[in-house]
């Protein structure tokens, strides 16, 4: 049988704000409720980051507990998965949201630029959000930005400070960083299963414009895929979308396209070794 799809929805992420799409969910009644609609429309796996008052990015555990506790109230298995990445700088406060014992969480493991500054993740930081997930038993989701995470990843998994087969998701497209470039990609898959193994799972993610370009190489390739509107807010040139499920659909599309089923959130936790909660 092909491979189920996962389907990861990047609800809000940190930049996005309604002035650039008003469907872009802030508050946190917002953001559980434009989550089930992209559970509903086959996402599995849940990436989500937290606003303040002002709508500013910040990673107040109060606020990550109350998100996590509607999500699994109102999407009831889907994999909720934290990000550590969202306020670079910000030191070991990006991992205070632990203690909740997310399904998963990102990990970035090492630095590079971004549009306008430099995304820092220093090797003690690193270290130490690594470690906080062994001990919450937090499955990690490591987010490569550069080819080097990829072997960083595989280090860490040597020394012990990964559990299990690492989870590596290719992120292209952010300007300055590494564009969405065929064969790279192609390097990437290949060096996830060198290291790996041929069956390791991998996601892509693409920013802008070249998320629906990721998603296609990911459909297409036997990976699985992120969209959302933390990535993206965009249908097309001309048209903002309509909400972070439209995403979605646009993935559960390709897979028809290309012949995967999309994943269940039982076989999207059975592929990440995560296991099965029942919706209670
Ligand atoms: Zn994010």
């Amino acid at each position: 049988m092909t491979k189920p799809c996962i389907i990861c929805v990047a609800i809000t992420g940190s930049l996005p704000t309604k002035a650039n799409n008003p469907a872009v969910p802030i508050t946190i009644a917002e953001q559980v409720e434009s989550t089930q609609e992209a559970f509903e429309a086959g996402a599995s796996i849940a990436h989500c980051h937290v606003r303040d008052d002002e709508g500013k990015p910040t990673s107040d555990p109060d606020r990550f507990a109350r998100l996590k506790e509607g999500l699994e109230k109102h999407c009831p298995g889907m994999i909720v998965q934290l990000s550590t990445g969202g306020r670079s700088g910000a030191g070991q406060a990006r991992g205070g949201m632990l203690p909740l014992r997310p399904d998963m969480a990102s990990l970035s493991v090492g630095s590079n630029n971004f549009p306008t500054r430099v995304y820092e993740n220093p090797p003690d930081l690193v270290d130490w959000l690594a470690a906080e997930m062994l001990k919450h038993d937090v499955k990690p989701e490591i987010e490569a930005f550069d080819l080097s995470h990829i072997l960083k990843a595989k280090e860490m998994q040597t020394k012990g400070q990964l559990a299990g087969t690492p989870y590596v998701q290719f992120v292209m497209g952010v300007k300055n960083a590494m564009p969405a470039d065929r064969d790279v990609f192609d390097y990437y898959i290949a060096t996830v299963k060198r290291l790996f193994g041929e069956d390791a799972p991998w996601c892509a993610a693409g920013i802008g414009p070249a998320q629906i370009v990721l998603n296609e190489w990911a459909v297409a390739s036997g990976g699985h895929a992120r969209t959302g509107l933390e990535d993206n807010v965009r249908l097309d040139r001309d048209r903002l979308a309509p909400s972070n499920a439209a995403l979605v659909q646009r993935v559960v599309d390709l897979c028809e396209r290309y012949a995967r089923p999309v994943a269940s959130w039982q076989q999207a936790r059975a592929i990440l070794g995560l296991p099965l909660r029942q919706p209670t």
